[in-house]
């Protein structure tokens, strides 16, 4: 999977919650948020992640930037081992990995004027004196749309669309390389959505940006990305071009996920997948393949042997038996 001109490589990543119980607080058991994810991410790549609430995929992200520390694993970005920094090193190096948040005014302190905000990080990474921190201010309000005059506004005189603008003029204002945007849309009304993701794609080519895109909408990310991973219970399932991902799923994860998704063309006939049972627990995730348990296609390997998630061809990964029966 190792990709020559890889910004960023996932390694075996684990993020375990400790379960504590008992009188002594002991630990009983472990919460697999997240459970051996890989993969690399190009320069200049949109990387989608999706899957239903709860399958790990912002835990991933946040676990990328050690907002959560990792439990296990490798994350490298420019061939430097994130996982093994020191705090100040991590510190310095979260100038060139930034986040956008889904809930836009929760991502900003209601008491600072969204010049303030957009200002923040140059004051933390001391960037510029007062007079040059203003004028980059200026111009990054321009730069997603916003006019100068905004500076002195607070958060809640803007709208859901304009916060989110104020967010990623945020994470954009100490020049990072790769933006890791966690449902960056999903709290927007859906003529919003678009106008949001066009300003990202046209910051990615000005900006020459390398976005994480996560996001649970399936519609939402294949607008956006060049790549597309599906994640369940902690893993990643399926990873493939988003085209490839789309028109020929190969896992049934995959596959009943887009067949709940409508298709503009009423000539095309998508049949609908209903997937049976809930999510398992991934504090008890099951043995062997973990969608076992709702799977359409279910063969007595799956309850037993986990399959290993492998490249079939032309960079397309999924982790499923069918393709070796
Ligand atoms: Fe279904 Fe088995 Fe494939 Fe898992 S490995 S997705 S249970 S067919």
């Amino acid at each position: 999977m190792v990709t020559p001109e890889a910004l960023l490589q996932v390694r075996n990543l684990k993020k375990y919650y400790p379960i504590r119980g008992g009188v002594f607080s002991r630990k009983v058991g472990a919460v697999k948020a997240v459970d051996g994810v890989s993969f690399d991410l190009k320069k200049g790549e949109t990387l989608g992640i999706v899957g239903e609430s709860g399958c790990g995929k912002s835990t991933t992200g946040r676990s990328i930037l050690r907002l959560e520390e990792p439990t296990e694993g490798s994350v490298q970005f420019e061939g430097t081992e994130l996982t093994s920094l020191s705090g100040e090193a991590m510190r310095r190096m979260r100038r060139e990995l930034q986040m956008v948040f889904q809930d836009p005014f929760a991502s900003l302190n209601p008491r600072k004027t969204a010049g303030e905000a957009i200002a923040e990080p140059l004051e933390v990474h001391g960037l510029g004196n007062r007079r040059e921190r203003k004028e980059k201010v200026k111009e990054l309000l321009s730069v997603v749309g916003l006019d100068s005059y905004h500076a002195a506004r607070y958060p809640h005189q803007f709208s859901g669309g304009q916060r989110q603008r104020i967010g990623i003029a945020r994470a954009l204002a100490v020049n990072p390389k790769l933006i890791v945007a966690d449902e960056p849309v999903s709290a927007l009304d859906v003529s919003i959505q678009s106008q949001v993701l066009n300003l990202m794609e046209d910051l990615q080519e000005k900006f020459d940006l390398t976005y994480l895109f996560i996001a649970h909408d399936l519609s939402v990310v294949r607008h956006i990305s060049d790549r597309v991973g599906v994640m369940y219970l902690g893993r990643m399932v399926e990873l493939a071009d988003r085209n490839t991902l789309y028109e020929r799923p190969i896992h049934p994860y995959t596959q009943a996920l887009l067949s709940a998704v409508p298709v503009p063309d009423p000539e095309a006939k998508r049949e609908r997948i209903i997937l049976t049972g809930d999510v398992p627990s991934p504090s008890n995730p099951p043995k062997g393949c973990a969608f076992h348990t709702r799977c359409p296609h279910v063969m007595d390997i799956c309850r037993e042997m986990r399959p290993d998630f492998r490249d079939h061809g032309d960079g397309h990964f999924a982790a499923c038996h069918l393709m070796d029966a």
